[in-house]
């Protein structure tokens, strides 16, 4: 029945979406019949019924296509296909009603396959060439009963060759308006740098990525044009002008461009200029206003018109910021009527405007940027203050990095002073993988230099991994031409460094440079106070003397593992352990040697516990180990290598060998307790036990004093070997 269901399911589904192609192929059917043969004025009534249906169904499918966006991929290829396969079948009927493959009519089809195969993605192109082909051979076997193989042969060629030559000059056609209108982009991106920097907005290319920058110069470039261009034509209305142009060069490019102009005349040249060229060159090498007069008509010296100009006076003012000459404003009349002193004094007062212009951009420019540079700042200080530990603090970090100057590689990495090594704490981006957990001596690369001079370096951010070593020569970053370490200082000290790298050149200016320090500096701080705050947690969890876990924690845990216990049904053993006549230790050899020993039972107790096991310092010389998932013999198993153990090490101290024994108490949840304190208590009755009957030996809860748990050579108090 399902299976029924899904069948009928099925083919709906599969009428629904191709019932196209279904009247396509009775369509073409009626074709072959030759339903259509005849002359024009023979139309019947069942012509027009066919051809009602055909512009039913193709108008049903070209709505379907033309919600086109809504459907899959897929679904819009079928869709021109069956669409296709409509108009080469319609087409053929027209021609066989104008008389057939012989008419003039027939063109059509390779008009419409030319059309089709332009229009459709390659394979539906190839695919509708395919139809027409099938077509083509039905019509002119069946429907007119030809022989002639040369024709069908012929018409077979013309129609793969409309095809595959339309679709092929589509696509180069497609191919070379991309091009241009990718270089279009790319000239309007450049002229927007070039810009920027000829008004000296940015003090270097802004880094990619960086969209505000990109919009924040590129509304106050606007903004300087429209100004610009005010006073140009103000001054060419108010000094009868012939042209007003202003000229400027930026730093990196020696040549002169145009920057606005207001002109009567059409023979402009578009630049850019030499410096050195005629009037305008004069100004610039001399840095005075030039003003010429009686000029010969056809006067070859100035740069910016196409060619020799009608003008008969020229005046060139030129633009001085710091000593450098920027730019020239030039402005020329038609007639012999020379520039006069206060026209001069205008012009320079008009300059000045302009001058102020620039110098209002640029500090608003320069108040967005540090806006922005604060927004960042403090929202990484804020993530960094909010972060608990060290990874969260990295993470902060390293995020804020990234937008401040995006990069490809970020490293932290940590100094060990003690040890005098550098350890990568974390590696982020381009080559990550081989750096992680990466440690290197205190050597001569680029981040022990950081460190140790607590400076940034290198100077001036160019990276090249031929000369320059960032951590070890093996490790050297590669493809980068970009880097910046940054040492993390917390008052005096190097604690590490940030290390950002980046493939493109120049990442890392002075534009961002002196926000990634700041970020630097907030980095460490941040690290130094996890830092700070992981020991404090060590220090209140763990005992000072042997690095075990101290009472308090023991019991935090005690009561933890035994919910889990319970919980899950599983068994959990304790082991105390207390030094016999430790009292005398002490009072043979010295406090000190006692502490040894301690350290030494500590260090035991850890070396031989399980991951999973939890040693702790109980105060004193008594320990507990807490055993998950042990039954009481694993667990006097463990007892009893613990307590061999310490009976074989030997103490060399000042007064000769000393060897101590060691009394253990065993037991187990839920088999002798149920409460954490129950179990303790319990524990530490077996160990009295233990030392009743003679120390030195594992007695488990519930054995009575008298009957020793395991027979073993009672200890005596230790004896100074000689004195
Ligand atoms: P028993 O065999 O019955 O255990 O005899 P004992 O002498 O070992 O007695 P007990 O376990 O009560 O001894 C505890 C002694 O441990 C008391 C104190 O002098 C010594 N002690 C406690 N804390 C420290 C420490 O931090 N360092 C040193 N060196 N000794 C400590
Ligand atoms: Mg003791
Ligand atoms: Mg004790």
């Amino acid at each position: 029945m399902t299976t029924l269901v899904h069948a009928a399911l099925t083919f709906r589904r599969t009428v629904r979406s191709s019932y196209g192609f279904a009247v396509a192929a009775v369509l073409a059917l009626v074709v072959l019949l030759g339903v259509f043969e005849g002359p024009l004025s023979a139309l019947r009534a069942e012509h027009a019924l066919v051809g009602g249906a055909w512009v039913a169904v193709f108008g049903a499918r070209l709505a379907s296509r033309l919600r086109g966006p809504r459907l899959r991929p897929g679904a819009i290829a079928w869709i021109d296909l069956e669409l296709g396969a409509l108009l080469l079948v319609a087409a053929h009927a027209v021609v066989q009603v104008g008389g057939g493959l012989a008419s003039e009519l027939y063109p059509v089809i390779f008009v419409l396959v030319a059309f089709l195969a332009s229009f459709s993605r390659a394979p539906m192109g190839a695919a509708l060439v395919g139809v027409a082909l099938v077509l083509e051979v039905g019509v002119h076997l069946v429907a007119e009963g030809r022989q002639d193989w040369r024709e069908l042969a012929l018409h077979g060629a013309f129609l793969v060759c409309f095809g595959v030559m339309s679709m092929l000059f589509t696509r180069v056609e497609i191919a070379r308006v991309r091009e241009r209108s990718r270089r279009e982009l790319d000239d309007e991106k450049e002229k927007l740098k070039t810009e920027s920097r000829m008004f000296r907005l940015v003090a270097a290319p802004s880094a990619e990525g960086q969209r505000d920058e990109d919009r924040l110069v590129r509304s106050s470039v606007e903004e300087l044009h429209h100004q610009v261009f005010h006073v140009l034509q103000l001054l060419h209305r108010t000094l009868d002008l012939h042209t007003c142009v202003l000229l400027m060069r930026s730093d990196d490019d020696e040549r002169l461009r145009i920057v606005e102009l207001v002109t009567d005349g059409d023979q402009i040249a578009s630049g850019p200029f030499s410096t050195g060229e005629g009037a305008v060159g004069a100004v610039i090498k001399r840095q005075l206003t030039m003003n010429l007069q009686n000029l010969k008509p056809g006067y070859k010296g100035l740069c910016y018109y196409d060619g020799p100009a009608l003008v008969r006076a020229f005046i060139g003012v030129p633009i001085v910021e710091s000593g450098v000459v920027r730019g020239v404003l030039c402005a020329d009349r038609i007639d012999d009527r020379p520039f006069t002193e206060r026209e001069e004094l205008a012009l320079e007062g008009a300059l000045a405007q302009v001058l102020r212009a620039l110098q209002n951009e640029r500090v608003f420019v320069q108040l967005e940027r540090t806006k922005r540079e604060q927004t960042v700042l403090h929202r990484a200080s804020t993530k960094l203050g909010a972060a608990l530990d060290e990874d969260a603090v990295v993470e902060a970090g390293l995020e804020a990095a990234q937008e401040i100057a995006p990069h490809d590689l970020a490293v932290v990495t940590y100094y060990d002073a003690d040890d005098r090594r550098h350890r990568v704490r974390r590696a982020l981006g381009a080559g990550a993988e081989e750096l992680e957990g990466l440690t290197f001596r205190d050597n001569t690369s680029l981040t022990a230099m950081a460190v140790k001079n607590r400076h940034y370096l290198p100077y001036r951010g160019d990276f090249d991994a031929r000369q320059q070593v960032v951590f070890t020569k093996r490790h050297n970053p590669k493809g980068m031409r970009s880097l910046l370490i940054l040492p993390l200082v917390v008052r005096e000290d190097a604690i590490g460094t940030l290390t950002l790298a980046a493939e493109r050149t120049a990442a890392f200016n002075d534009a961002v440079r002196p926000t990634l320090q700041v970020l630097g500096n907030q980095l460490a701080v941040a690290l130094s106070n996890a830092h700070a705050v992981k020991r404090l947690e060590e220090m209140a969890t763990t005992d000072g003397l042997t690095g075990c876990l101290n009472k308090r924690a023991f019991h935090e845990e005690l009561d933890r593992k035994l919910r889990s216990a319970a919980r899950f049904g599983r068994k959990l053993s304790l082991i105390v352990t207390d030094i016999d006549h430790f009292k005398s230790v002490n009072d043979t050899y010295g406090h000190a040697v006692g502490d040894v020993v301690i350290r030494e039972l500590g260090a035991i107790l850890r070396r031989m516990k399980r991951e999973t096991d939890i040693v702790a310092r109980f105060g004193g010389e008594e320990f507990c180990v807490l055993c998950e998932e042990t039954d009481t013999e694993g667990a006097i198993l463990l007892a009893e290598r613990v307590r061999e153990e310490i009976s074989k090490i030997v103490f060399e101290t000042e007064l000769g060998k000393l060897q101590v024994k060691a009394s253990l108490g065993v037991a187990t949840y839920p088999d002798h307790a149920s409460t954490p304190a129950e179990l303790f208590d319990i524990t530490d009755k077996a160990l009295y036990v233990a030392k009743q009957n003679g120390r030195n030996q594992v007695v488990t809860a519930g054995v009575k004093p008298g009957k020793p748990g395991k027979p073993s050579k009672p200890s005596k108090p230790p004896q100074a070997a000689a004195r």
